[in-house]
């Protein structure tokens, strides 16, 4: 085998359960009944945290109206500092369930423990892993064992490689239903949270089969880029995008600053299905 055909095989050989051999098509992992990796595009829309059973049932509402196909909603949260809101926990888990149910969109909550990981399986719709435990291996080798998909952030430190190989430990126990989210990398200069990068976003899905989606909310912490960025997202062919909605930022308990209104969430989508239509890549509806 000549040099380049090594090294165009060099993916699959290091990631055997996940890399991409030559033109294999992306593997199509489902949330609920919404299809990632598949002939649409898809959105993932909530608030940073769960606060309350008015405020999660009221976004819900609102993001099924939007055609926004998944919820999200954290109810363990990972924070830098301490002494903020950390969350309401299972109970938080719990009323996203019932707004889950009363929308009809299912959702996406992040893992923080493996010790939770028994409990959550049957209560979620997809696991996520924040960009913070993007390494917990005793949390990966938890999740592979699972039967509900993973929602694997990249570490705003980790390399591509390592992106693909805390993937690969998912895989390689069983649960292959991953689809990974680039969510900005540090670099310098603090004019925006973080570094959305896209480039790694595409490299991530031509060297293997999972789906991929873009966290334009964190990556950047401006709601102004937000929309843009998403479409970007569309035009280049990746999978899909998160993004975070509050009924009203001003009041959220985290990560209000970077929060689309509902109505810039609504503009956001017609501008998005325009692009979705452009590229045939029609947006989920
Ligand atoms: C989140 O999605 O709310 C979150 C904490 O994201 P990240 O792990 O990317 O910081
Ligand atoms: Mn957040």
């Amino acid at each position: 085998m000549s040099k380049l055909a090594d090294a165009k095989r060099e993916p699959f050989a290091t990631h055997p359960t996940i890399g991409r051999c030559d033109a294999e098509a992306t593997r199509v992992v489902h949330v609920g009944d919404v299809a990632f990796g598949g002939s649409e595009f898809v959105v993932i829309a909530g608030p940073c945290a769960v606060e309350s059973r008015e405020q999660i049932e009221d976004i819900a509402r609102s993001m099924a109206k939007h055609h926004a196909k998944v919820l999200r909603g954290g109810a363990f949260k990972p924070r830098t500092n301490p002494h903020t809101f950390r969350g309401l926990g299972f109970e938080g888990v719990e009323l996203l369930r019932r707004a889950s149910v009363k929308s009809g969109l299912p959702f996406v909550t992040e893992v923080l423990s493996p010790a939770d990981v028994g409990e959550l399986g049957p209560r979620v719709d997809a696991f996520q892993v924040g960009a913070r435990n993007m390494q917990n291996f005793a949390l990966l080798d938890e999740l592979g064992r699972q039967s509900k998909p993973v929602l694997l952030k990249r570490g705003f430190g980790a390399t591509l490689s390592e992106w693909l190989h805390a993937a690969e430990y998912v895989a390689q126990g069983g649960n292959t239903e991953i689809i990974l989210c680039e969510r900005g990398i540090r670099s310098f200069g603090g004019e925006t949270r973080f570094v959305l990068d896209l480039a790694g976003a595409l490299w991530a899905k031509q060297h293997c089969v999972l789906p991929v989606v873009i966290d334009p909310s964190h990556a950047t912490g401006d709601p102004a880029l937000v929309a843009p960025l998403t479409r970007a997202a569309a035009a280049a062919g990746l999978d899909g995008v998160m993004v975070e909605v509050h009924p009203d930022p001003s009041v959220a308990l985290s990560d209000g600053g970077q929060a689309l209104m509902v109505d810039e969430f609504a503009t956001l989508m017609s501008s998005l299905r325009l692009v979705c239509e452009a590229v045939e890549r029609p947006l989920a509806s």
